[in-house]
């Protein structure tokens, strides 16, 4: 009787297993979908999803659901890719003293900082992020984590450490200096072998032109993109002379605008933007800036408990002690004087013929990964006028571009992963819906449902 019992209990362990990755397929039916390409949104769309992956695409009128799949609703809802969101640190969580936290947590990256960044990213949405900085063995273990199905997140695409020219003190876990041509093709090709997704650069106008030259030679030769900071004139000049993949930051500080030499060079690299590969790619990231006086003056969002997940309560009371004075944070002292040049550096970049993605450098302090992404969808739509199709494209299609994995996932189409979040609304005339997102799926796991976190899919295993 007892051994009849273990294997009873042994069968429904094994098929509720199975249930997670080879299910029986789901169907989401009613929504009206965006499928991430840019085209009219498809009313009373059906969605197949099966073994992870989207089956197919139709609608209410040309794709029946097939006998023996779950039904799940979107009336009344937008369906959309899973957003990505392209600049996130995983290591930081909103604390406000950076030289504090590098060492009171650099022991629990892995295993507590990153993965709760992680979660809260996939809970807002987000089922793709690229993290930019970080040490090397703690960013390879959370991702290859996450694609195991051991901790629940987003995919993830991790530099490792950034390199530039010398570390900042103290932050040599996940800063890598460069010294000479010969080394920094060395440290490219250390973090290459080790199995980065991209290569972090910053500060190549301290760089000599060589060293500068040989990261993204490097990089390109091991088939990896370089990623790199945009902050002053001649780091951008240097980047586009070096063939920098994509800038981040809108960057110099509180000058009104980019240069005129600055806007010839990258209007002549989006002239040639077929030539070298694709085109000229820009993550503004300016959700941050643009939102700091209104989160020192109403600080209530960051009473929310999203940010708790997977965060011990002594963690908690840290970040929470560390911001509890806004407005005395010194790393926001200039924000005002930079915020008025915010809309016209974006808009002198989309009008140039740049490709905007998506991203936030998430984590900074008092920005938390479940609130970062949406604010920035957000600022895009209603600060910067940049239509809601656009800014859509620019967290979904764009970015898949962007990592070569357009042809894998980041849109709605049969063949992809099945990664789609669905919002009660029309995201096209409100933006701001998406942050609350109802349902979350990550390659056919439900993570999100009705606006509440399915519990059992979100367990370390
Ligand atoms: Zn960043």
């Amino acid at each position: 009787m007892k051994n009849r019992i273990q294997v009873i209990l042994l069968i429904v362990a094994v098929f509720s297993c199975a249930g997670l990755s080879a299910d029986g397929g789901k169907a989401l039916v009613g929504g009206t979908l965006i499928n991430g390409l840019g085209s009219t949104p498809i009313q009373n769309s059906v969605i197949l999803v099966r073994d992870g992956q989207i089956e197919r695409v139709g609608t209410v009128d040309t794709l029946p659901v097939p006998e023996g799949y779950e039904v799940i609703s979107t009336e009344a809802m937008s369906v959309l890719p899973g957003l990505w969101d392209m600049h996130v640190h995983l290591m930081i969580n909103g604390h406000s003293d950076y030289s504090y936290w590098d060492v009171a947590y650099a022991d629990k990256l892995a295993s507590e900082i990153m993965p709760a960044s992680a979660v809260q990213l996939l809970l807002a949405g987000v089922t793709t992020a690229r993290d930019l900085g970080a040490p090397l063995e703690d960013s390879l273990s959370v991702r290859d984590r996450i694609n195991a199905g051991e901790i629940p997140g987003p995919r993830m695409f991790m530099s490792g450490p950034f390199i530039q020219h010398a570390a900042y003190p103290g932050t040599e876990a996940f800063r890598w200096g460069v010294e000479g041509e010969r080394d920094a093709r060395a440290k490219v090709r250390t973090l290459a072998e080790a199995g980065v997704d991209i290569i972090k650069l910053i500060d190549q106008d301290e760089m000599t032109y060589e060293e500068a030259f040989a990261v993204v030679d490097e990089a390109h030769k091991q088939g990896l993109k370089v990623v790199a900071h945009a902050h002053r004139p001649d780091e951008i000049r240097r980047g586009l002379e070096i063939g920098v993949d994509n800038f981040e930051h809108t960057g110099l500080a509180a000058a009104p605008e980019y240069p005129p030499d600055v806007m010839q060079l990258i209007k002549e690299r989006t002239a040639t933007g077929r030539v070298r590969g694709g085109p000229l790619y820009w993550t503004p990231t300016v959700e941050g800036l643009w939102n700091y006086d209104y989160t020192r003056d109403l600080p209530e969002k960051l009473d929310s408990s999203c940010w708790h997940r997977g965060l011990e309560d002594s963690t908690i009371e840290d970040i929470r002690n560390s911001i509890a004075e806004p407005s005395e944070l010194l790393y926001f002292q200039l924000t005002p004087k930079r915020k008025p040049t915010l809309i016209r550096k974006v808009t002198q970049l989309r009008d140039a013929g740049v490709v905007l993605l998506v991203g936030t450098d998430s984590g900074i302090p008092m920005k938390f990964h479940c609130q970062s992404t949406w604010n920035e969808l957000d600022v895009w739509v209603r600060i910067m006028d940049i239509p809601a199709m656009e800014t859509i494209q620019s967290a979904t299609y764009w970015p898949s571009k962007f990592m070569g994995v357009e042809n894998e996932w980041g849109t709605i189409v049969a063949g992809r992963h099945a990664d789609i979040i669905a919002v009660k609304g029309d995201v096209l005339k409100y933006i701001n819906l998406l942050q609350d997102v109802d349902f979350v799926m990550k390659g056919g796991v439900v993570y999100k449902q009705d606006g509440l976190p399915i519990e059992e899919n979100l367990q370390s295993r």
